[in-house]
């Protein structure tokens, strides 16, 4: 048996699990757990040809990690032959100075404890993760995997809010970038796809998911990315806000009598294009949109506008182009999108071919023209794969 590693993925009522072979790329088996602590939560796991799907109150997330094996084993496999070699987590926020992959001990666990101010909704839940995966499976390294680890290095002009510098260094307040994960498997995949050096290349990746960023990378190192202190800002995503006037905050506290939280909620979790057009997943935005729905349409136009707007900024930092490349769920899936995001932009060197856009085709793929200076590129992000192949990195 190849070596494999457990990539845990822990949100705050969700586990998602996928044993990956680091070298191959392949994935063993993947699944996950949802509405942990509800009244019914739902389980399900493929592996090989095998696909279950289990309902029934799973009361907190170690239950639901012993479930995950359960079902494995009911699939006819064992943990124990799978050749396990690490356990690696995805850590949304690693602050100021946590960014390598790192072995995880008692006293990086109270770090990660600390950082829970910055980052309140996503790493409280890694932990979580953390605490039971290491309860669970005490023999094996666990590994944290850092999603702000790649923007770790943003030039200090990119990284720096024009904020009062002194409450910014007490508070730990930087653009920090997140899906970094990502960011840096794409730009890789895309350097291998076009057999150049990346160090020759200069990228602009937009990682369009139910959370969505950009980032512009020169020569493999990015120079700026979208998300900021939190992945709140910059584009327009399934259900936050993106970029929005700080004033707005303190408006709503002032005046609309609406505390942090719900200010906070209402900007992560009911904005983006649900709070304009009332749904956050872009196949049924597309429905409405063709059904006459004059929100959902907005909405779209909303988040192209966004979207445009970043290429256009991007492509000024970086001077030129060489390559652009579309990932996640909606970049990956979504060809009206990716034509809408780039159209009419002959002038600045980016044509895309409307026949290789539309292409049903899959995995990773060139959608531009023959003659189009930029090269615009679809390829499938893999952040488990890139996750467990930092995780075996470092055991
Ligand atoms: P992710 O966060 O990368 O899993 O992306 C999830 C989002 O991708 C969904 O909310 C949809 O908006 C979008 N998506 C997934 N499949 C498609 C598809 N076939 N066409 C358009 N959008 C899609």
């Amino acid at each position: 048996m190849t070596d494999t590693v457990l990539v845990l993925n822990s949100g705050s009522s969700s586990l998602k699990f996928q044993l990956v072979a680091p070298e191959t790329g392949a994935s063993v088996f993947d699944g996950i757990v949802e509405r942990i602590g509800e009244e019914t939560s739902i389980a399900k796991l493929r592996l090989g040809e095998t696909a279950i799907t289990r309902e029934g109150r799973v009361a907190d997330h170690e239950a639901a990690l012993r479930l995950a094996f359960d079902l494995v084993a009911e699939a006819g496999e064992n943990l124990e032959h799978l050749g396990v070699m690490a356990v690696g987590h995805r850590v949304v926020h690693g602050g100021p100075t946590l960014y390598r992959p790192t072995i995880i001990d008692d006293a990086l666990v109270a770090e990660l404890r600390d950082l829970a101010a910055l980052a309140p909704l996503h790493n409280p839940p890694a932990v979580l993760g953390i605490d039971v995966a290491r309860r669970v499976l005490p023999d094996l390294p666990h590994v944290a995997v850092f999603d702000t680890a790649f923007f770790h290095d943003l030039p200090a002009a990119a990284a720096t809010y024009a904020i009062d510098r002194q409450v910014a260094e007490k508070w730990r307040i930087r653009r920090y970038g997140f899906h970094g994960t990502s960011h840096d498997f794409v730009s890789r995949q895309a350097a291998e796809f076009l057999g150049a050096p990346i160090e020759s290349l200069n990228q602009i990746v937009l990682h369009l998911g139910n959370g969505a960023s950009a980032s512009a990378i020169a020569g493999g190192r990015p120079i700026d990315t979208s998300m900021g202190l939190t992945p709140m800002e910059g584009l327009v995503m399934g259900t936050r806000a993106g970029d929005i006037d700080a004033g707005i905050i303190s408006y709503l506290w002032r005046t609309a009598d609406m505390g942090v939280d719900e200010i906070e909620t209402m900007l992560n979790r009911r904005s983006g294009m649900l709070g304009l057009s009332g749904d956050s997943d872009f196949r049924a935005v597309h429905q409405r949109i063709a059904a006459g729905d004059q929100d959902a349409q907005l909405a779209y136009e909303v988040y192209i506008h966004r979207l445009r707007k970043y290429v256009g900024a991007y492509l000024a930092l970086l001077g030129h182009c060489d390559v652009i490349t579309f990932t996640a769920g909606v970049g990956e899936n979504d060809a009206r999108v990716r034509r809408d995001a780039l159209g009419g932009l002959s002038r600045l060197g980016i044509e895309i071919d409307q026949h290789l856009n539309e292409s049903p085709a899959r995995g990773a793929r060139r959608i531009s023209a023959d003659k189009s200076p930029t090269t615009v590129l679809v390829i499938p992000t893999d952040e488990e794969l890139a996750i467990a192949r930092a995780a075996f990195g470092v055991v």
